[in-house]
């Protein structure tokens, strides 16, 4: 590698051509059958306030034990990230439905799904099939929304209360069809209702490693005491309480693989993550962070984790006297993914996307051909595994 390479970044524009073998093309006919095709991004996560990096319990920070160190050290874990990234895309999905004058056609072009033929079974000619919350939204694409909201109560499925099952988040985080969000299971068949079951599970192509700090939980957690009254809790009794907090100035080393997304998902992703600057419990208090992007690289195996960045970084850092600033794990980690031919990412580039509405709406379009394949394979399940087979070539 030359000097010239050894600083050449990867950009929003020249994001195509370095990964061009591994990215999916949008019109491609079977893009819904996965490849294998990954991209993974190292990044860094740095805490520019406290952070509560826990998922249950009122004290309980998630700790492991580095391998190979003498570490116990905090962890954010996967899911977390996963929803903080989904619900961050949510946010932009809904400011591109403020902000431009396209979601009806994308709402048009998912209530004309797909078009199915029932002359054989019933006679009734064709039934049109789409997904319910876009025929509810068509006429007002202002009342258009998608939303994680766990089940409760009478619903079966998350997507019962609030997921669509057809937006870009959908189609990239993953979610469930059922007859709840696709409007034609009782239109078409009944006697072969049972070919898939009631539902169909959209698998996520965004897959995070828990991403983990080097420094000892000595030198990255503290006991935080807090009022009660200032933080607005409610609460009988005493005034004051304590709980742990990952410090600020902690830095996580974070992966991400994602699978199998075109050029226009796989930069509204890095947008979405590059920035996140919120993430753990209680939000609006703490949490506040920072992340970077490292280093970029396709292919058809996987071939950095955060774990191994990790222990790492814990043999240069983990036994010095003060922990060390940004830009140092900054450069440190990037001569790391080099070793393993990452290529570095120009993160405030890719932050800039994420008021750029060509953005959404080449991910809105790319989701949309997506979508109809989808519902094509359900379609082609009912109808049978001869036609199954034929568009799973
Ligand atoms: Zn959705």
């Amino acid at each position: 590698m030359n000097a010239n390479n050894e600083n050449k970044r990867v950009t929003p524009e020249s994001l195509g051509g370095s990964l061009k073998s591994t990215l999916r093309k949008s019109d491609e006919p079977d893009r819904v059958f996965p490849k294998n095709r990954k991209v993974e991004v190292v990044f860094l996560v740095e805490a520019v306030n406290a952070i509560l990096p826990r998922t249950e319990g009122v004290e309980d920070i998630t700790l492991i034990k580095l391998p190979g160190t003498e570490y116990e050290v905090p962890i954010i874990l996967p899911e977390k990230l996963q929803a903080v990234a989904r619900r961050k895309m949510l946010n932009q999905l809904r400011w591109f439905r403020d902000n431009s004058n396209k979601m009806k056609e994308y709402l048009e072009k998912v209530t004309n799904m797909y078009k199915y033929e029932v002359k054989k079974r019933n006679k009734k000619g064709e039934v049109v099939i789409s997904f319910i919350k876009a025929k509810e939204a068509i006429n007002e694409p202002k009342n258009w929304n998608c939303y994680i909201q766990p089940p409760g109560g009478d619903v079966r499925e998350t997507t019962d209360v609030g997921m669509d099952g057809f937006c870009p988040a959908c189609a990239l985080f993953g979610t469930v069809i059922t007859n709840v969000t696709l409007e034609f299971l009782d239109t078409i068949d009944n006697k072969n209702k049972n070919v898939f079951g009631e539902s169909v599970g959209v698998k996520s192509r965004v897959e995070f490693d828990p991403a983990i700090t080097f420094l000892d939980k000595e030198k990255s957690v503290a006991k935080y005491t807090h009022s009660k009254v200032a933080d607005g809790v409610s609460w009988t009794g005493m005034g004051l309480y304590s709980d742990y907090h990952v410090i600020p100035g902690t830095i996580f080393v974070g992966k991400v693989t994602l699978e199998d997304v075109t050029e226009a998902e796989l930069k509204a992703f890095l947008a979405v993550l590059s920035s996140i600057d919120r993430l753990g419990g209680r939000e609006r208090l703490y949490g506040g962070v920072r992340v970077y992007l490292i280093g970029i690289k396709g292919g058809s195996y996987e071939t950095a984790s955060a774990l191994e960045i990790a222990r790492k970084l814990a043999e240069k850092y983990g036994g010095a006297k003060y922990p060390p600033a940004i830009d140092e794990v900054i450069k440190k980690t990037t001569e790391l993914v080099k070793e393993k031919r990452f290529t570095s990412l120009d993160t405030n580039a890719f932050k800039n996307l994420m008021d750029n509405t060509n953005v959404w709406e080449d991910l809105w379009s790319d989701t949309v051909k997506y979508d109809r394949q989808i519902v094509k394979r359900i379609l082609d399940l009912i109808r049978g595994s001869e036609k199954y087979e034929e568009a799973s070539r």
